[in-house]
């Protein structure tokens, strides 16, 4: 694999980066993950909108151009001759000694890597999956894309071995979001509901382009925080990210939802996503 590593394409084994680079010794740093499918990025204008809010509430400055970063993704998905998967980017505050407060002038550091991934037609995204409530175990800024993610290592982990095949996240009762997605339910009358951006969740991009969806077909929904309660009855659920696309949520925790097969409503979303990312045809 040909991977682009502070400023050079170069294959992977020899891509190399300072033991005193922050984000290996702080996490201080930033990332983004863009589907391709059929070699296309999707959504890419709000990942990389994303990754520039992300490093400006750290006061990283833009490695790049928007222009040069998407050409950099382009070599990479065109070298690695990607059809299906994901390009990976990562931005940290630079290299220096190791202290917490950091000196002026640093060079951040910009990488980029794809995966091959199969993303659609899984069994996740057709038959559904079951998901695990677990307290949320993150800080405070949810809302940035920081490469600090041990805490969904750890939920994701033991939720794995629980036999569930990805985590929600919980706090005072209410679902926060998907250990590396966005949460939603559909209510019986067919509302979709999904949390509010704010600090307490990451504003996802898959969301952003769903709810855009919805408003263009008529679909009623509402963002507002939901309760574990509330999910456990809900008629549907599903997540979304760039990795997963829209995934049915067919059991919570104990509590099957529906009749325990991807809800109707779910379907169609996926269908205008899938038509949306140009992989379906339009009838
Ligand atoms: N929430 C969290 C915590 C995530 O890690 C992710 C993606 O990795 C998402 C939501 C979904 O974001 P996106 O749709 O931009 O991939």
């Amino acid at each position: 694999r040909i991977v682009y590593c502070a400023g050079k394409f170069v294959p992977e084994d020899q891509a190399h980066v300072s033991l005193f680079d922050r984000g290996f010794l702080f996490g201080d740093g930033v990332y983004e993950v863009t589907a391709v499918i059929r070699g296309k990025l999707i959504d890419n204008d709000l990942h990389l909108a994303r990754f520039r809010r992300s490093l400006a509430e750290l006061a990283i400055p833009m490695p790049a151009t928007f222009e040069e970063i998407e050409n950099l993704q382009q070599t990479l998905i065109t070298r690695n001759g990607l059809t299906e998967g994901t390009v990976y980017l990562q931005a940290t505050r630079g290299e220096a000694d190791r202290d917490f407060l950091y000196p002026d002038g640093l060079k951040p550091t910009l990488v980029g890597f794809t995966q091959a991934k199969k993303l659609l037609g899984t069994r996740a995204q057709e038959e559904g999956i079951a998901v695990a409530l677990v307290p949320d175990p993150r800080w405070a800024r949810r809302d940035i894309k920081t490469v600090m993610l041990l805490g969904q290592v750890l939920v994701k982990r033991d939720a794995r071995a629980a036999g569930f095949g990805d985590v929600w996240l919980t706090q005072e009762g209410q679902i926060t979001e998907g250990a590396s997605s966005t949460a939603y339910i559909v209510t019986d009358d067919n509302r979709i509901l999904t949390r509010g951006n704010s600090r307490m969740i990451l504003p996802g991009c898959t969301r952003q382009a769903l709810l855009r969806l919805c408003d263009r077909h008529g679909l009623t929904f509402e963002e507002r925080s939901f309760t574990q309660t509330e999910a456990e009855t809900a008629a549907e659920a599903f997540q979304t990210s760039a990795s997963s696309l829209v995934t049915p949520v067919v059991r919570i925790g104990d509590a099957v939802i529906g009749d325990g097969k991807p809800g109707p409503l779910t379907r169609l979303l996926q269908s205008y996503y899938l038509e949306a990312a140009g992989v379906l045809e339009t009838t």
